[in-house]
This record gives structure tokens, sequence and C-alpha cells, in this order.
């Protein structure tokens, strides 16, 4: 036995539990468990969980705010989101000094930061277009190489710029995935017609099929209720096959869609099992995660930016997230914030797409030692954990 967490105190259960950890994997969880481990964790009556996933993160994108002016920023915040284009196009500037030599820094620095916070997976997005070319792309595959075992990243070959508004987009994709990039990315809303919308999602599907990779895009960024690329998606996925294995991204404009199409939208959205990532956080509008949720759609919370051209703030501390949207979404309620936990743990998980995961024996043992006893406390704190452990191994003490 590698370790023994002792007086661990688990979620929806009572009393206090053992979990016994072995070659990286949760061998037993029971009320008292007896050996020798290689070393021993008191939990002290304190919460024992999964660690946290992050399912929407611009790592290429993290601590580039001191580097430009707030433009980009204003106009992403702005009333009603009208500017959410214009400001993707100024955050663009960035991309005129890019340079792996200072976004590898600033990219370990964000992973350190997540496995102090617990934060041990992440689905990355690397921009892939003209004037990033496949920079961002090797500098995200080599963290992913450099924190394997700690934080586990999930690469996405992202089109920022578009890729019928930049022809070059889609071959570089191609290239980004035989560099080694784990998902095929998106973002339909940002061309300029439904046309060409319709044809960036089927370029990316091709793309997605001949790697045999899954697909992340954003979709419905901005205030505009004539957005309708989630739908789009959503059925793409139905007509591909692809059921399970695409995320989309914000979906902002949800916010402002009529009652009989929304209910559509959600009903189309499990049938293809399309899981949606939300961070009202780091924008005015946000997709509608509380009805989401009561129609049983696959939702999860990400962090989405740190320290970027559109959003200030951000550490990779999920709970921290999930303490602010408790604010922005009005999840107060004890079940609510079970929900919220969800949001950050297993459900985020299970829309990445991976597999064994959670507190069970024989999951990989991705597990946090709280300085909290419960859901409440841990959100009203979200402090770094005492104990980071990722399959296995202690990799922060907090
Ligand atoms: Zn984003």
């Amino acid at each position: 036995m590698d370790i023994l967490i002792r007086n661990a105190r688990l979620r929806k259960k009572t009393g206090n539990w053992d979990i016994a950890v072995s070659e990286g994997v949760i061998e037993k969880i029971a009320r008292r468990i007896n050996g020798r481990p290689r070393r021993k964790i008191d939990a002290r009556g304190k919460l024992v969980t999964e660690s946290f996933v992050n399912a929407h993160l611009h790592l290429c994108k993290v601590y580039t705010l001191m580097r430009m002016n707030e433009t980009a920023l204003k106009d992403y915040h702005g009333e009603g989101m009208g500017k959410a284009m214009t400001a993707i196009e100024s955050a663009a500037k960035i991309k005129d000094n890019y340079d792996v030599k200072w976004i590898l820094p600033n990219v370990r620095r964000a992973l350190r930061s997540a496995a102090r916070f617990g934060n041990t997976h992440i689905r990355a997005f690397a921009d892939v277009d003209s004037k990033a070319g496949l920079i961002g792309v090797k500098a995200l595959i080599k963290a992913r190489e450099e924190f394997k075992g700690v934080v586990d990243v999930q690469v996405v070959a992202f089109p920022q710029d578009g890729v019928v508004r930049e022809p070059e987009a889609a071959d570089l994709i191609r290239e980004a995935m035989d560099l080694g990039a784990d998902v095929v990315g998106g973002i339909p809303w940002i061309e300029f017609t439904e046309k060409d919308e319709q044809e960036h999602i089927d370029k990316m599907f091709e793309i997605a099929r001949v790697y045999n990779k899954n697909i992340s895009m954003l979709v419905d960024d901005a205030g505009d209720p004539g957005l309708r690329t989630l739908e789009m998606l959503a059925l793409a996925t139905l007509r591909e096959g692809w059921e399970g294995r695409v995320l989309a991204h914000h979906a902002r404009a949800m916010s402002q869609y009529p009652e009989p199409y929304f209910l559509k939208l959600v009903a189309l959205l499990k049938q293809a099992r399309l899981g949606v990532i939300s961070d009202p956080h780091t924008g005015p509008l946000h997709a509608r995660v509380k009805e989401m949720l009561h129609e049983g759609a696959l939702v999860a919370l990400g962090q989405d930016d740190v320290s970027d051209a559109y959003y200030p703030y951000g550490r990779n501390n999920m709970l921290e997230v999930a303490f602010l949207n408790s604010h922005l979404l009005w999840m107060t309620t004890e079940a609510e914030m079970e929900q919220l936990y969800d949001m950050i743990t297993v459900d985020a998980a299970r829309a990445m797409g991976l597999k064994r995961f959670g507190l069970r024996k024989g999951n990989p043992a991705n597990l946090v030692v709280l300085h909290e006893e419960n859901v409440l406390e841990a959100l009203r704190n979200h402090g770094a954990p005492r104990f980071v452990i990722s399959h296995g191994r202690v990799v922060s003490k907090g």
C-alpha cells in the first residue's frame, strides 16, 4: 500500500472512512483499513473527494493581459456582449509577438497553480491560426508531457479566428493533430454567414473523423439571439454518429433564446449526449445552466481564462470558480452546492470523456484532502486542499 488516508469524510456518506491507494489506484474504501502503507495521511474527519476537473481553459493565453491594453476586455464585457467579435479581433494582437519562449513559462505557472488547487485534469485550448501558426499548440504539447501524472492536459487544436474566414486554418489544424493534439476545436459562430458556420463545423468533423478524435467547439459567444451554432453542432453530432464525443463551450446567446426554441435545443443536446461547459464568471451573459440541469442535460463549469484579454483573474482553482458561479447562477441551497461540486469534478470529467474518474475502488487515485468537512465550507473558503493526490502520488500540500 502506498498511501492510507484515515478518517476521511466522504460526500453523501456518514461517519469516517479509510481509503487505501496502491500503484496509482484506489484499492479499497472501508470503515477501517489495516496495513503498512508507505505514507499515512490523517484526514481528521475532513472531506476527501475526487480531484477537480477543468474542461475549458485557454492555456496558450494565460497571463497575457499584462502584455496588452484593455480594449478587448472592455468590448467583451460591454453591455449585452454586442462587441464580442470585435473583442476577439483585438485580442489577436497578442499573437504579433507570439513566441514559445514566453508562452511556455506562463503555461507552466498556470499548471503549477492548477496542481496547488487540486485541478488535476484540464482541457486546454491552443490557438491555431495564421498568426499563431503551431506555436501555441507546440507549447501546450510540451507542457502536457512535462506535467503528465500531475496535471493531465488534453490539448485542443483551436482555430480561434475561423476556418472559412481563414482558409489556411483547416490545414494548420491537421498539422496540429499530426503533432499530437488530442481534440479537434472549432468556433463556428465567428464566421460571417450561416452557410460558413455550417462549413466550419463540417470541416472540423471531417478532421475529427480522419484522426478519430473528440471535438470541442466554442459556440454562440455573444449577445445575439440569432446565433444558432449550438443547434448546428448538435445536429452534426447526430448526423456523424459522434454522440458523447462533442463538447460545446460558452453558448451565451442561449440566455436570449425564446423558451420553445430553448427546450427543443436541450432535447437535441440530450439526444446527441452533447455537454455544455459554462463560465458565467468570464462574461456578462451565460448559458442557462440551472434550466439545463433541471432538464437533465450534461453541464459543467470551466475556468475559461487566467488573466488574458477576456478576464483579469483566475488561478485554476475550481472551488473558486464554483464559489463565483454559486452567486452568478444563484445556486445556494445545499442540493445546488452539491450540483456545483459535481460540475467541477465528476460531471466535468464525464464531459471531457475521462474514463474511470471518481472516488471509487479501481479508479486512478486522483483525490483531494480538504481542510473543510463539507461542501458548503469548501465553497466558502475555496482555498488550496491540504493534500492533492494525482495518480496515487501527493503532488501538492497546502
Ligand atoms: Zn473560452
